[in-house]
C-alpha cells in the first residue's frame, strides 16, 4: 500500500531528477485535521454581475471561520459565482475573475465555479459551458489544487454543507467533478464537528478497506456505526466496530432472507436506521470470454441486486424519515475496463440505481447518491501487477493513488442532514482520472 516513488520524489536527488525529466510529481495533499483551518490561505470571492448566490457564499465561508480577502498572494481557495452570467460574450468574466489570480493559487488550494443547473434552453448554454472551463483548470492545477463547479438549480441556495466540503481537506482527491444542489433546505447541525449525532449508519463491507475507514469517518461525524460484513470476516469486523464503538452484523447480504434480517435487526436493537453505505463489493475479472457464469453472477448479486432488495425493504420499514442511501459505483462503471465487464456492469448499474430511487428517497425526505471510486490505496489495488499499478497511480491530474479515508469524507458529505439539497448525485473520487474524463 506504499506509494514508493511519491517518497523518492520528495528526497534530494528525486526532486532533482523529477524536474529535469519533468516527471509526475504527487505532492503530499493536505488532508483533513480538526486542529487545522480548512484551507491553507485565505479565500478571495468573485462574482459575474447579476449572481445571485454571492451572499450566501460570504456567509457560509464566515460561518466556516474562513478568511476572505480581495489583495491575497496566495489564497487558499478561489471562489466564483457565476449564476450571473447569461450570455456567451459574459463568459468572459470568468476569464476576467480567474486569469489574475489562478497562477498564485496555494499549494493544496481549491477552486469552486458555482452556476445554475442547465435545463436545455438556449439560456442556459453559457451556463453549460462552465463545465468545459473547470475541468480544464482541474487539468492546468498543479501542486494538490482541486477544482469543482457546482450546479445550483434555480431558486435553491443550500450549500453550506457541499461548500464546506470542498473548501477543506475533506475533498483531497475530488476533483472536476460536477456537483448538483437541488431544492430543499436542510437543518444545520448544531455542531459541524458531530453533524451525525444521534445516527445509526449501517455499512456494508465494514471489515477492511475502505468499508472500514467509512465505519471511522462516520464515527468520527458522531454516528453509531453498525458495522456488516460475511462471518467469514467476523474477527476484523469486531477489530473494526471495537475502534469505531460500534456494533457488528456477520451477514451474507446476496442470502435469500438478508433483507428481512437485515430490517429486523436495525429495528429492533436501533429503532431504524439514518445511513445505508452499500460499500460491500468484490471483483471476478476475466475477459468476457474466459468469464465463468459463476463469475459473473456473483459480482452481479453482490454489487448490485443484493443492494436494490435491500433498499426496497428499508423503503417499506426500517429507512427513518431523511434517510440517507449512498452507493459505491466505481470508475470502472463510468470507463469500463478490460477483464471487468461483469464488474463494469454492476457498477454502472449502481448510477442507474442512484438515478431511478432519487425521486422515490425525495419523497421520503431522504436522499441517494454514490461515490465512484478511481485508484484507491487498498489491499485490492496493492494487488494489482506492478505496471498497471503504476499507470493507475500516476494517470491523474494528482499523480498518486487516493486513499479509503477520501471516499469515506466523500460519503460523510452524503449523508450529513445539512445535505438535503444533494440528490442523485455520483461524485467521482478519482483525483481526475484519465480514464472516462
Ligand atoms: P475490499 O475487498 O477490501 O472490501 C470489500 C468488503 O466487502 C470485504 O470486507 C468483503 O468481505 C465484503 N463483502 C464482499 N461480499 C460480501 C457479501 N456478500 N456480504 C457482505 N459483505 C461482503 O474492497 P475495497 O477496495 O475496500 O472496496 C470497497 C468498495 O469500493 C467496493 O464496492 C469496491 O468495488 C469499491 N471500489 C474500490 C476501488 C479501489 O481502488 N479499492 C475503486 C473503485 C471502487
Amino acid at each position: 500500500m506504499t506509494d514508493r516513488y511519491q517518497r523518492f520524489a520528495r528526497t534530494g536527488p528525486g526532486k532533482f531528477l523529477v524536474s529535469r525529466l519533468g516527471l509526475p510529481n504527487p505532492v503530499p495533499l493536505r488532508r483533513y485535521r480538526p486542529d487545522q483551518p480548512p484551507l491553507p490561505g485565505p479565500a478571495v470571492v468573485g462574482a459575474a454581475k447579476g449572481g445571485r448566490l454571492e451572499d450566501t457564499v460570504r456567509k457560509v465561508l464566515a460561518s466556516a471561520g474562513i478568511e476572505v480577502g480581495d489583495n491575497v498572494e496566495r489564497p487558499g481557495a478561489l471562489v466564483f459565482d457565476a449564476t450571473g452570467i447569461d450570455t456567451v460574450d459574459r463568459l468572459r468574466e470568468l476569464y476576467d475573475f480567474f486569469h489574475p489570480r489562478i497562477r498564485g493559487i496555494a499549494t493544496n488550494g481549491r477552486v469552486v465555479v458555482l452556476g445554475t443547473t442547465p435545463d436545455g434552453s438556449k439560456e442556459s448554454i453559457p451556463q453549460r459551458a462552465l463545465e468545459g472551463f473547470t475541468r480544464s483548470v482541474g487539468k492546468e492545477l498543479k501542486r494538490g489544487a482541486t477544482v469543482q463547479l457546482v450546479y445550483v438549480e434555480p431558486g435553491a441556495d443550500d450549500i453550506e454543507s457541499t461548500l464546506r466540503f470542498l473548501l477543506s481537506g475533506k475533498s483531497a482527491y475530488v476533483d472536476a467533478q460536477v456537483i448538483r444542489i437541488g431544492q430543499g433546505t436542510s437543518p444545520r447541525p448544531e455542531n459541524w464537528l458531530a453533524p451525525l449525532a444521534g445516527k445509526v449508519a449501517l455499512v456494508t463491507g465494514a471489515s477492511r478497506g475502505i468499508g472500514a475507514s467509512i465505519a471511522e469517518v462516520l464515527a468520527r461525524d458522531g454516528a453509531h456505526v453498525v458495522a456488516l460484513d460475511v462471518p467469514a470476516q467476523g474477527g476484523e469486523l469486531s477489530e473494526v466496530a471495537n475502534r469505531v464503538g460500534g456494533s457488528t452484523l456477520q451477514l451474507d447480504i446476496t442470502a435469500p432472507d438478508a433483507p428481512t434480517k437485515l430490517v429486523s435487526h436495525l429495528t429492533q436493537r436501533h429503532g431504524g436506521v439514518d445511513i445505508v453505505v452499500h460499500n460491500a463489493g468484490i471483483t471476478r475479472d476475466k475477459t468476457l470470454a474466459k468469464m465463468t457464469d459463476a463469475h459473473w453472477d456473483a459480482v452481479l448479486a453482490v454489487n448490485l441486486a443484493s443492494q436494490l432488495r435491500i433498499n426496497d425493504a428499508l423503503l417499506v420499514s426500517g429507512l427513518r424519515a431523511g434517510g440517507r442511501i449512498i452507493g459505491v459505483s466505481s470508475i470502472a462503471g463510468i470507463a469500463g475496463n478490460v477483464g471487468q465487464t461483469n464488474y463494469g456492469t454492476s457498477k454502472a448499474g449502481v448510477i442507474g440505481m442512484v438515478n431511478s430511487y432519487a425521486p422515490l428517497l425525495a419523497a421520503h425526505g431522504g436522499t441517494i447518491n454514490a461515490v465512484a471510486p478511481g485508484f484507491i490505496e487498498t489491499k485490492m489495488t496493492a494487488a494489482v501487477p506492478l505496471f498497471i499499478r503504476e499507470a493507475g497511480r500516476r494517470m491523474n491530474s494528482m499523480s498518486q493513488g487516493g486513499l479509503p479515508v477520501d471516499v469515506a469524507e466523500t460519503i460523510a458529505w452524503y449523508a450529513s442532514p445539512a445535505s438535503g439539497a444533494v440528490n442523485g448525485n455520483v461524485v467521482r473520487v478519482c483525483g481526475q482520472s484519465l480514464l472516462g474524463a
